[in-house]
């Protein structure tokens, strides 16, 4: 008996994915597998003679892994609120297609490559990591100024080249000097000087990826010049959260006592300074801890170049700075006028400033019925 060839298997069973993608918000997606896949499965059956170059099978499998399966009241709701926030950023820059929020695990973004057979042209699905299960109870507007933080990676990979076109030459400019310093080192003085000038390299480089702290501190000017106090509010939520190690370094994220300093950097140009206090004093208690290691990982100059740098993004991509879309009183308007959007991330950090957690909750649960009521009929 012949070896039956698992190429068919997998496209049989990745043809039954993909066919039930068709019945989803997903199925842009399922139709474009369709069409990659399709050659290779004439009349139902795979095609013997026409094998894909690549591992098509595991891509399409890959991909298919990765994407949300659950899509409910929260899912319209989130892919909504992406959408709504770029174009508050600027109306002539919307997000390009396939732009799907995901529930699990923290706030992220991730691309992923649809498979098709010219690997150059893989079309991409972009995917909003939302904390929090696919259900309405779940939405914390308080929290979601940090999707700004994640539509901020979305447009810095949709133009890459903007942000390390303004920071390389300034780290470049901090490495050249500092290394000049240690010149005149010897011995192991200078081993370690060279050790720690890679270190920083290696941190701040601006990669394809953003995985770095440059790119990472960019994502929160771009969320504060944006979004302002409500953005301030939310990552001061985060940063006091129990158990925080604000000292902590790791390769893609700065430690979160640099991020705030880069932010009280930020906030006199964008006029937050009466919003800052909280966040000025955490960062007055932090310095007296401040590890020596982290003070020279992390220059002043380098922390105000990102700051720069995400700045100059901001003007080139034309986004609506945060004064734009505050209206100033705080749960004024009746819920029927609300829209997604920036102008009611500022609206429920002015509410919740204002009264209690109780009434914050229930203002907040009659805002966002209004608004899910308002998506369901517009579908
Ligand atoms: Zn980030």
């Amino acid at each position: 008996m012949p070896r039956r060839s698992s190429f068919r298997d997998d496209f049989r069973s990745i043809k039954a994915a993909v066919d039930s993608l068709s019945r989803t918000p997903l199925s842009a997606i399922g139709d474009n597998l369709r069409g990659t896949f399709e050659p290779f499965f004439k009349g139902g059956v795979v095609d013997a003679l026409i094998e894909p170059s690549f591992d098509l099978a595991s891509a399409i499998q890959n991909l298919l892994g990765q994407l949300p399966t659950s899509y409910g009241q929260r899912f319209d709701f989130d892919a909504a609120f992406v959408l709504a926030l770029a174009a508050d950023w600027n109306p002539n820059r919307p997000l390009p297609g396939m732009c799907v929020p995901k529930h699990q695990g923290e706030w992220g973004f991730s691309e992923l490559p649809l498979p098709t057979i010219d690997r150059q042209r893989m079309p991409i699905v972009r995917v909003f990591h939302f904390p929090g299960q696919d259900s309405i109870e779940d939405i914390d507007l308080l929290a979601y100024p940090w999707l700004a933080h994640e539509v901020a990676h979305c447009v810095l990979f949709l133009h890459s080249s903007l942000f390390p076109s303004e920071f390389k030459p300034r780290l470049d400019g901090v490495l050249y000097a500092l290394g000049l310093k240690g010149i005149a080192d010897r011995g192991l003085a200078r081993t370690l000087a060279r050790a720690g000038l890679d270190e920083m390299k290696q941190y701040w480089t601006p990669t394809l990826d953003q995985g770095n702290w440059a790119h990472e501190i960019a994502m929160d000017i771009i969320a504060l010049w944006s979004c302002g106090p409500a953005y301030l509010g939310a990552f001061l939520d985060e940063v006091e959260r129990d158990n925080l190690d604000l000292f902590q370094i790791s390769t893609v994220h700065p430690p979160y006592c640099v991020r705030i300093l880069a932010i009280l950097r930020a906030c006199p140009f964008l006029k937050l300074d009466a919003h800052a206090g909280a966040l000025q004093d955490l960062s007055a208690s932090l310095s007296k801890h401040y590890p020596n290691k982290l003070a020279q990982l992390a220059p002043e100059e380098l922390i105000i170049a990102a700051v720069d740098a995400g700045f100059a993004v901001c003007k080139t991509l034309e986004i609506c700075d945060w004064r734009r879309f505050d209206q100033g009183g705080a749960g004024s308007s009746s819920p029927d006028t609300h829209e997604l959007g920036v102008a009611l991330l500022l609206e429920a950090w002015r509410v919740r400033n204002q009264v209690d957690e109780e009434i914050y909750s229930t203002w907040e649960r009659e805002v966002i019925g209004t608004l899910i009521a308002n998506i369901a009929t517009t579908q």
